[in-house]
């Protein structure tokens, strides 16, 4: 036989497709040609297979080569294909006619030694396999436990190129032993909201979000616990289910940031990048390969910036695509690739450049220009998206002292009170309260009339503006729900609107 078909699988973004890897050997001068549009990676294939293949005793055909990897239009990137050429290359050179590739998905790429290196995306690959209709893949063995994720997908999980020849000959699968289980993500590593003495209101803003999905500000010196804060808002976040867990795991997985031992992440994620990071590593990009950034990774979670304001604008500017529609589209070279990213955002600032503008502001060195110039970076759309803004202050020794409560107690009133929203909201198109659109909030969505005529009131004498009315409505509906209030209260829009803006508009 001189022409054999195996399939792979080629990723843009989180999409794959399936393609068809065609080996033809045949008559004339020896050579070798890749068809299909392949990136340089993937150019570079025919060197690595060459070498692999000999390195496990076979021989390389010395005839000639072709190699066409179809649908031909579709971009293709990267070295996950090395394994699934070589296995389409060992078929063809076969005098008897082996049709095992037919149904079977192969990833992998190769060493020169002729070693199954691991990919990444295996997850998204193989998820597009299954729903392409295929139910057998061979994959490398560092993949296997990501690989499992995939309901109802046989795994055959390989090393060596030399077991993938034994396979296509016999189909004798190699055996490897693979913890079958994937481990829950371990309780005991995870940060409690007990660690972080006093700071009442800003375990009360925290609480708020975590309840409603509302974006928040924190503003204090440096040291005051910011930091802190925000690493355990996830902890009272109700835990990913496995719809969610399973999107979440494969964008970590194009990112290479899965655990081999435990693919699956269950919990929300916490992403936290530099102020110095750039534009592409916050949303994404890089080259051939286009990978997911901070926000996309931060997808069912939490996005944390400390210093904001030390941020580019344009840098910040760019959260705007993922803040508006939940998701976003990267394009590069002929190749658009779109990833989900709904996150709670999580905003920290300090008060002033100095950053020891506290109390009197007696240690503060800063202009007032610098002060408001400071604080402006984050003004306008940006800041229009933040419903809840608390001030941090250094916790006194008293504070230090007190223990709050655990993340256990606060995350089960926000499951009871994100499961009244949810009653609510069940036949509306949104799900949380910070997505009410404002045209509900003056009649389905009003607070009681006290409430309502109080804000009314503040409207009227300028105190606060037309935006943070419909925000603060949003807020104190999650305040409703946190205490089991039918609708909000005035109680509950006093204290709503004790957690908006104040230094700044
Ligand atoms: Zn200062």
């Amino acid at each position: 036989m001189s022409l054999a078909i195996a399939k792979c699988i080629s990723l843009i973004g989180l999409n794959g497709s399936v393609i068809d890897v065609e080996a033809d050997i045949g008559i004339g001068l020896p050579g070798y040609t890749l068809l299909g549009l392949p990136d340089a990676a993937l150019s570079e294939s025919r060197d690595r297979v060459r070498a692999a293949l000999i390195n496990s005793g076979e021989i390389w055909p010395n005839k000639r080569v072709t190699i066409s990897l179809s649908p031909a239009w579709l971009p293709k990137r990267g070295s996950g294909f090395d394994l699934a050429i070589a296995a389409a290359l060992l078929a063809a050179s076969e005098v008897e006619p082996i049709d095992r590739l037919s149904n079977v998905i192969i990833l992998g790429e190769l060493t020169l030694e002729g070693k199954i290196k691991g990919i990444l995306g295996i997850l998204p690959a193989l998820m597009a396999a299954k729903k392409a209709g295929f139910d057998k893949a061979i994959v490398p063995v560092v993949n296997a436990q990501e690989a499992r994720l995939v309901n109802d997908l046989e795994i055959i999980a390989m090393s060596t190129l030399k077991e993938c020849a034994i396979w296509i000959r016999t189909g004798e699968s190699p055996t490897h032993s693979i913890a079958e289980s994937y481990v829950e993500n371990k309780d005991s590593e995870e940060l409690d909201l007990s660690e972080v003495g006093g700071q009442l209101q800003a375990r009360k803003a925290l609480e708020i979000s975590a309840i409603g999905g509302h974006h928040l500000l924190m503003i204090g010196p440096p040291g005051a616990g910011k930091t802190m804060l925000a690493a355990r808002l996830p902890s009272i976040l109700p835990a990913l289910d496995r719809e969610g867990a399973l999107e979440v795991t494969a964008l970590h997985s194009l990112a290479g940031k899965v655990s081999n031992d435990s693919p699956l992440i269950t919990q929300p994620p916490f992403v936290a990048p530099h102020h110095s990071a750039t534009r592409a590593a916050l949303v994404g990009g890089g080259g051939v390969n286009i990978k997911p950034g901070a926000c996309s990774l931060a997808h069912n979670g939490v996005l944390f910036l400390d210093e904001a304001p030390e941020m580019s604008s344009g840098v910040l500017d760019a959260l705007r695509q993922p803040l508006e529609s939940g998701s976003i589209t990267i394009s590069r070279s002929g190749a658009s690739a779109n990833f989900p990213s709904r996150f709670t955002l999580v905003l920290a600032a300090n008060p002033c450049p100095c950053g020891r503008f506290t109390g009197t502001g007696r240690n503060c060195s800063c202009t007032p220009q610098s002060v408001r110039r400071y604080l402006n970076k984050l003004s306008g759309p940006l800041l229009d998206r933040i419903d809840l803004q608390v001030e941090v202050g250094a916790t006194g020794r008293a504070g230090l002292s007190q223990i709050g409560e655990s993340s256990q107690v606060v995350r089960a009133r926000v499951m009871d009170a994100r499961k009244i929203a949810a009653t609510r909201f069940s036949s509306y198109y949104w799900k949380s309260n910070s997505l009410i659109p404002a045209k509900y909030l003056r009649n389905e969505f009003a607070p009681e009339s006290a409430g309502l005529l109080f804000l009314n009131r503040a409207l009227d004498r300028e105190l606060i503006t037309a935006r943070a009315f419909h925000r603060i409505i949003r807020v104190s509906w999650s305040i409703a729900d946190m205490h089991q209030h039918l609708i909000p209260t005035l109680l509950d829009i006093e204290e709503a609107t004790s957690l908006h803006e104040r230094s700044f508009v």
